[in-house]
């Protein structure tokens, strides 16, 4: 059951009247389903049941602690991709021993922290990386877990910015090189060799690359068992896709059917990282109509929402359905959604058929749990938006909107410009 229904002509999350949420909450806001999280995550972790996994959320997506608190609860880790995630990651409760650590730049603290926090892996993407992990691990007299990100050279079929697994990607150590690396690796005094990991992109609509990642990789799993080094962990990444429009991607029971018939003999714990896939369509971001213009080509509908509060469609040129919180508009007209930034870029929906919105209408912008709040910014000095989460008929604000102290937060007038 999809939880952002209407009910007559009110949009509602989970039991709750959108519009009951802007009245206290304000707008911007994200709301969240807590419904929905959990059926996401659940989806994804029945689909690995009949083996041993742990589903690793990849906390980029949406790393409000409320969210990663609802994944703790349900038994999830996280993948990082930075020392302030795993500080939130701990600070939400997630236990260390379920997360991995990803990014081509992690910085010797970051490291220093990760190993203090005792995580299980670094999923290492370069050959001085390995190097400094060693270092750092040995001034710490402790040893660490560790996986080869390796890029298995295979095209995840997805828009160019988050294809992640090509050769001329930045990401991970190639195939070719992967096996010496591997056995400088397991020479080195302070790395524990654990597993094996890839990420090939995000929002992929089809299984097929993902299969033929795992074919390459089996044959460089083959030959590191020649060479004596035997892994526990296989890590697959993220990057299942969801619908935003009307892409068709594969249901996580059919992603994990695939999966488990490819690795099923190989006797490893597989371990997977959704971001998109549990919280895109978890969440709805809504902002204000403030004022509609008639342009000399086209017809805009101004918001109070921005690229600074939602920047995939000014990004990527991403799509997001676009609803009336209350449909009591009179017929539809072909127009732009755009914010107040000064910015041609700023723009949430471009040549879209919507309802004729008027000003003080409520606008709906749909699956953007995903790389929505977790990508603003204070671009125009405007404070970030508010986030609220859903549950049943009560919904809670899990991040308060900021206010304009919080924008110049940190800032100093030096002395000599004092007057
Ligand atoms: C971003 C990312 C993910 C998650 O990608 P989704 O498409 O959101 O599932 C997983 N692993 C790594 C290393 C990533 O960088």
């Amino acid at each position: 059951m999809h939880h952002f229904q209407y009910r007559g002509n009110e949009l509602y999350a989970e039991e709750v009247a959108v519009k009951d949420i802007v009245a206290k909450a304000g707008t911007p806001v994200y709301i969240y389903s807590h419904a929905t999280l959990e059926r996401h995550f659940r989806a994804m972790d029945d689909a690995f049941a009949a083996v041993p996994h742990t589903i690793c959320y990849s906390m980029k997506a949406n790393s409000n602690l409320a969210v990663l608190k609802t994944f703790a609860n349900l038994g999830g880790g996280v993948d990082i991709v930075s020392g302030g995630e795993l500080y939130r990651a701990l600070k939400a409760g997630i236990d260390p021993k379920k997360i991995v650590y990803s990014g081509v730049g992690k910085k010797d603290d970051e490291i220093e922290y990760a190993l203090k926090a005792g995580i299980l892996m670094f999923n290492v993407e370069s050959e001085e990386e390995l190097d400094r992990i060693n270092e750092i691990a040995g001034s710490l007299g402790t040893k660490a877990g560790i996986a080869i990100r390796v890029n298995p050279d295979v095209d995840p079929e997805t828009h160019p910015y988050i294809t992640t697994g090509l050769k001329k990607a930045k990401f991970g150590i190639n195939i070719e090189r992967s096996l010496d690396q591997y056995k400088r690796a397991a020479a080195m005094p302070h790395i524990e060799v654990i597993g094996i990991d890839c990420h090939i992109g995000s929002q992929l609509t089809k299984i097929s690359p993902f299969v033929d990642t795992i074919r390459k990789l089996k044959r460089l799993i083959a030959g590191l068992e020649e060479a004596g080094i035997r892994l526990t962990y296989f890590d697959l990444g993220g990057g299942l896709g969801i619908t935003y429009d009307e892409e068709a991607p594969p249901l996580p029971a059919e992603y994990g059917r695939a999966i488990v018939e490819e690795t099923r003999d190989m006797g490893l714990h597989l371990i997977f990282e959704p971001g998109r896939n549990l919280v895109g369509n978890a969440g709805i971001m809504v902002g204000k109509c403030l004022y509609t213009k008639k342009g000399e080509e086209k017809n805009f509908v101004i918001v109070d929402a921005a690229m600074n509060d939602l920047a995939r469609p000014s990004l990527y040129g991403s799509f997001h359905g676009v609803q009336a919180v209350c449909k009591d508009q009179d017929g539809s007209i072909v127009a732009d959604i755009v914010g107040p930034i000064c910015e041609s870029g700023d723009f949430l929906a471009k040549d879209r058929e919507m309802p004729r919105f008027r000003g003080g209408d409520l606008v709906a912008f749909m699956s953007a749990g995903a790389y929505g709040f977790a990508m603003s910014s204070n671009y125009n000095s405007r404070p970030r938006a508010a986030e609220v989460m859903v549950k049943g008929d009560t919904f809670t604000i899990i991040r308060e909107r900021e206010n304009r102290d919080d924008l110049i937060k940190g800032e100093n007038i030096p002395d000599f410009l004092q007057k």
